[in-house]
């Protein structure tokens, strides 16, 4: 039984994959699987559907694609427009990370992929369609526009993979989820990946899966345990100060900040050059390749400080990043997880540092209570000074969003082209979707680009 063989087996050989794929691994280093990776990989090969909880920086990603790429490698062949394998993916950042690993992976494989998300023209991505591909990495947005101009034949598909499903719920991809599936052939296999979950998630798998098995290799919603997590307390005024000093003080040489808005991030960012800190702000007013240029630059040390909202900073993959600072808490616990993942990678040890004013002490409490665990409280450093309160106006500019419509508003606020919603403009929309159930699907695109 593959529970058997998953307990014994502690390299990739023993896990049934194939020497082009082993050989890979063994040039990127990869000694050991992952315990996800010894779990998942025999039951893909056994074509099982699966829901599998793994945090981010587990190594889930190689936990499907290897066994996919094995699959596709030996039976088949993708026709004009077909695809083989799906991935669907939450964010662009995830798509491209997932398409590099397919593309590193299947180096010694003749196989052909693609990746396709929005915000870019669609032409090309047509063009790479047109001869059919084995593995297709997608936004939903994009993919379903795709699929309605009749770019993609979806009759040849065997696996689907829906990547951080959560997160995609969060997003919102619920329809656009559910209208790709339909058009999906029902003899396929299906694979469902989570950071948490929810019962939300629970009810996606019954609807999609059959008969999955289950892996769960940490508690649900348990945080990394190779990252050592902090809490500062600090009034809102003293947050860019603290962080300035831990930054120097503390000579931190790859930072990665999360901020609640993208105008929070802009003006940190700002901040923080001035203050001599080499940093660059992500999130989606920021074009594809603005994005992309930041994040080579972080990646390869030019960056110290990367600020980030959740949304652009979802599915970054940067090998052992050392510190994560969460500048504002997120407003969703199950955010804090993600983000906190981005440390702490494939068996490296990280530090998160969250900076908590006192209006946040519920967000913290609901973060604790998910987790499971008490964030440690440190002092501030000795000598910190935080400066006088910023007038009222400013303030009211800066106040984390805190109300559950206030939260909805700022998750579309970061929606690139988009204008975060007032109550006003919130209403309206409200009212034309009610007489227009269809009208939410305009949406589509601004989130695919998110
Ligand atoms: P993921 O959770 O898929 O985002 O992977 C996180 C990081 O772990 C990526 O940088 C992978 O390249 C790396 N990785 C995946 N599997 C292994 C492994 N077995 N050994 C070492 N690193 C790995």
């Amino acid at each position: 039984m593959a529970t058997l063989l998953t307990d014994i087996a502690m390299n990739f050989d023993d896990l049934g994959l194939a020497p082009d794929l082993v050989r890979v691994l063994g040039e990127r280093r990869y000694r050991d699987p992952t315990p996800i990776q010894r779990r998942t990989i025999p039951l893909v090969l056994d074509g099982c559907d699966l829901l599998a909880a793994a945090q981010t920086g587990t190594g889930k990603t190689a936990a499907f694609v290897l066994p996919i790429l094995q699959r596709l490698a030996f039976v088949g062949q993708a026709r004009r427009r077909q695809v083989r394998a799906l991935v669907l993916a939450p964010t662009r950042e995830l798509a491209l990370q997932v398409h590099e690993s397919v593309l590193a992976y299947g180096h010694y494989l003749q196989l052909r992929s693609a990746v396709v998300f929005g915000g870019v023209k669609a032409g090309p991505q047509i063009q790479a369609l047109a001869q059919g591909v084995d593995t297709l990495v997608a936004t939903p947005g994009r993919l379903l526009d795709l699929a309605q101009q009749g770019a993609v034949d979806f009759s040849a598909l065997e696996v689907l993979v829906l990547d951080e499903a959560d997160r995609m719920l969060d997003m919102g991809f619920i329809h656009d989820i559910r209208r790709i599936v339909d058009q999906l052939p029902r003899n396929r296999q299906t694979l469902m990946f989570s950071a948490t979950f929810s019962k939300d998630i629970r009810a996606l798998a019954t609807r999609y899966l059959i008969e999955p098995e289950t892996v769960e290799i940490s508690p649900p919603n348990s945080t990394t345990e190779l990252v050592q997590q902090s809490v500062y307390r600090v009034s809102r005024e003293g947050k860019t100060a603290l962080l300035t000093q831990l930054v120097k003080e503390q000579n931190w040489q790859q930072v990665l900040v999360f901020t609640r808005t993208k105008h929070g991030a802009n003006r940190l960012c700002k901040k923080l050059l001035r203050e001599g800190i080499e940093s660059a702000a992500i999130h989606g007013n920021k074009s594809q390749n603005a994005r992309q240029r930041a994040l080579a630059a972080f990646k390869e040390g030019a960056l110290q400080v990367l600020v980030a909202t959740d949304i652009a900073a979802r599915g970054l993959d940067i090998d052992q990043l050392p510190h994560v600072v969460n500048f504002d808490l997120p407003a969703v616990p199950e955010d804090y997880v993600h983000r906190i993942g981005r440390t702490g990678r494939a068996g490296a040890t990280g530090q998160s540092h969250s900076l908590v004013t006192d209006e946040d002490e519920p967000l913290l409490r609901a973060i604790e209570k998910l987790t499971r665990q008490k964030v440690r409280r440190l002092s501030l450093p000795e000598g910190f000074q935080a400066p006088a309160p910023e007038p009222e106006a400013q303030r009211d500019e800066e106040r984390p969003r805190r109300t559950s419509t206030e939260r909805r508003a700022s998750n579309t606020a970061d929606a690139p082209g988009k204008k975060a919603p007032t109550r006003r403009r919130r209403r309206r929309r409200r009212s034309r979707s009610d007489a227009n159930p269809a009208a939410g699907a305009g949406n589509r695109e601004a989130r695919a680009r998110a």
